[in-house]
């Protein structure tokens, strides 16, 4: 990928600095990253880039790839939203509309981001 690694949070709450995923314990508090990152979601943005269509569905492939690579609890995806005319709101409609059909087929679960209608969420444990 040639973007930079996403950073997670260290899960001890008296550290919480933000380390590389691929590293396996946390190079200030010694947590064990492996478990922790089991308890999070992988999170990527799909539509504030300026991504078309086809690249946001290229994010969300490598984000999934990413996330299982991991061991994440799973992907949520920011994909924003929009009115149905406008390019966010295709890129929105579309990357739900992906997720879901991923989900169903591969046995995730699939949900909204809570109250957030901008993101959406695969989980991977249901
Ligand atoms: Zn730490």
């Amino acid at each position: 990928m040639a973007k930079p690694f996403q950073t997670v949070d260290c899960k001890n709450p008296d550290c919480g600095i933000p380390v590389d995923p691929s590293e396996l314990t946390c190079p200030k508090c010694d947590t064990d990253l492996h478990n922790a990152l089991s308890e999070q979601y992988y999170e990527i943005d799909v539509a504030h880039g300026g991504q078309s269509r086809e690249e946001a569905k290229e994010e969300i492939e490598e984000g999934l790839n990413t996330a299982l690579l991991y061991r994440f609890k799973g992907l949520k995806v920011i994909h924003g939203y929009g009115s149905s005319r406008s390019k966010r709101g295709v890129i929105a409609r579309e990357a739900s509309y992906f997720m879901k059909t991923i989900a169903a087929v591969k046995g995730y679960g699939f949900t909204q981001d809570g109250l957030n209608r901008g993101a959406h969420i695969i989980d991977f444990e249901q």
